[in-house]
């Protein structure tokens, strides 16, 4: 990491679609180099918000600022330049293609020659490609996939492919990095290896990170602060420890 985060403030966001409102003025802040859960029960407004942090879908109002940028209304290749990342809660990697060339697609937003240049054979694109590799190796051996880059991503095991979803959304650089549910579908051992390793992604590499994530236990263990959204609306917000014990965070899972 070459500068450090900057903050995310979300304010007074809302989100409606034709009749339903999916968020309803929520808001919190993301500081620097720590992880942010945004929990709740099944409709809740999670995934609505993901889309708009990362400009899939606009918002109907509020304001979400990134350091000095306001990304409500840029389109998301802008807010990826911006150092915004994400993973789906669904994979999204193309399964016939390596795990090392998977990642290399995480690259292009950062190559200047292209990779097409490299492939004609001009030694400046070359050079340039060569070192977008050793990062792609660098970065797969930071999540533990380093012995399996030659492999189509679609035989991996499904904890493995969701660890090179992360691999390759840190490929992009990210300043800011949105998870969806990273650890669903994992078995325990998955989700303790997972779990660590999104620990050392904003311990070692400095990167925010805002989580969605239904797993209490790695809600609890990784977050530095916790909102809770119901319905679309904020229902509490604070530390993983207050909001466990929150009386409305009790009743909006209960009445699930
Ligand atoms: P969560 O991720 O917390 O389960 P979502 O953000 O996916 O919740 O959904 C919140 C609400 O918004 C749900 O009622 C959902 O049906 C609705 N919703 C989400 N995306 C759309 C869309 N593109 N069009 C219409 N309704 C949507
Ligand atoms: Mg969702």
């Amino acid at each position: 990491m070459s500068t450090p985060a900057p903050t995310l403030e979300v304010r007074d966001l809302t989100v409606r679609f034709a009749g339903l409102t999916a968020l309803d003025g929520i808001g919190f802040t993301v500081r620097p180099s720590t992880v942010h859960a945004v929990i709740g029960p099944n409709g809740a407004g999670k995934s609505t918000c993901f889309n708009v942090l990362s400009g899939v879908y606009r918002a109907t109002s509020g304001s979400v600022r990134f350091g000095d940028e306001e990304l409500t209304g840029l389109p998301a290749h802008r807010i990826a330049d911006l150092g915004v990342a994400r993973t789906f809660q669904n994979l999204a990697l193309p399964p016939g293609a390596t795990v090392e060339d998977s990642l290399m697609l995480g690259r292009h937003r950062l190559t200047r020659t292209g990779f097409v240049a490299a492939g004609l054979g001009l030694p400046s694109a070359v050079r340039e490609e060569a070192r977008h590799r050793e990062r792609v190796r660098e970065i797969a051996a930071f999540v533990g996939l380093e012995d399996q880059l030659a492999r189509p991503a679609g035989t991996l095991p499904y904890g493995q492919q969701k660890l090179a979803e992360l691999a390759r959304a840190l490929c992009m650089e990210p300043k800011l990095l949105l998870l969806d549910e990273p650890v669903a579908g994992m078995t325990a051992g998955e989700r303790r290896a997972t779990a660590a390793v999104v620990a050392g992604v904003r311990d070692s590499l400095g990167i925010s990170i805002v989580l969605v994530e239904h797993d209490m236990g790695v809600v609890m263990r990784l977050a530095d602060s916790v909102t809770v959204l119901d319905f679309g609306r904020l229902i509490a917000d604070g530390t993983p420890e207050s909001v466990q014990s929150d009386p409305a965070v009790v009743r909006a899972y209960l009445g699930e």
